[in-house]
């Protein structure tokens, strides 16, 4: 089965609550009009409701940041897998780079978050990708194993297959800077073939392997149009409505559609 390209716009911590409704409605209009594509979008968790509510009876679907492992308790500040399930949650993003690198979250902790994920019937986009320092020294498939071994360890082949992975690379994100479409696929398909040697070639080819990284109308198809680029997760350009609804035009224009 061809893989459905997947497009998901992560809104970070922006938008007032009119502002994230509005953006919802205008996002939820074009994934109606781009069906060829899945189409998501992560608002900041307080507004996460008001957005699923705009996306009942459309195709888009709606996801968290950001998750805790634990399912409720004595964590302030935290969100926890069945809140955002409460809330009308069918993804959520684990293991940004901002979380990474800002927040300090290790491996270990991420994947304890994506085990949890799947317990509430969450589907994981795990983001794995390397900073600007690693790729300069020749580190990116040692640091990019790492996310993924990591990510992966201990899931059954049936939840490894819905894991969303979401190559980003770090120098790429919210730079203006884009990976190259030989540079994204050429780690993309190291990501497919650490799948297929950990579990196999079946289920290689049925996870999903967003890129993300400063994706915008104008390179959105170059990169979309690789063969093992099957969607995008989108920072800036997932906060207007016009240009998420030319990249997902693009997307499907990719892929033929
Ligand atoms: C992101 O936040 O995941 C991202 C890719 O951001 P941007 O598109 O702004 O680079």
């Amino acid at each position: 089965m061809p893989r459905k390209p997947f497009i998901c716009g992560n809104w970070k911590m922006n938008t007032t609550r009119a502002e994230a409704v509005a953006l919802a409605e205008g996002t939820a209009r074009a994934a109606a009009d781009t069906p060829a594509v899945e189409v998501g979008a992560c608002p900041p968790a307080c507004y996460i409701e008001a957005v699923a509510a705009e996306a009942e009876n459309t195709p888009m679907v709606v996801g968290g940041q950001n998750m805790y492992f634990e399912a409720k308790g004595a964590f302030t500040g935290e969100i926890a897998g069945p809140m955002l399930v409460d809330l009308g949650c069918e993804y959520v993003i684990l293991g940004h780079s901002e979380r990474r690198h800002v927040f300090g979250e290790p491996d270990d902790l991420i994947a304890r978050k994506v085990k949890a994920a799947f317990a509430v019937g969450l589907k994981p986009i795990l983001c794995v990708g390397e900073l600007l320092e690693e790729r300069k020294a020749d580190r990116t498939e040692t640091v990019v194993r790492r996310h993924v071994t990591s990510g992966f360890e201990g899931l059954p082949k049936d939840q490894a297959a819905r894991v969303v992975v979401a190559y980003e690379p770090v120098w790429a994100i919210g730079t203006g800077e884009t990976a190259t479409p030989d540079q994204a696929q050429e780690v993309h398909a190291f990501i497919r073939a650490l799948l297929a040697e950990r579990y196999d070639a079946d289920l290689a080819q049925t996870v999903r392997i967003q890129y993300g990284g400063s994706v915008k109308p104008e390179n959105a198809h170059d990169l979309l149009a690789q063969a093992d680029i099957d969607g995008a997760l989108v920072g800036g350009a997932s906060l207007k409505v016009d240009a998420f609804s030319a990249i997902l035009a693009e997307g499907a224009r990719a892929r033929g559609a």
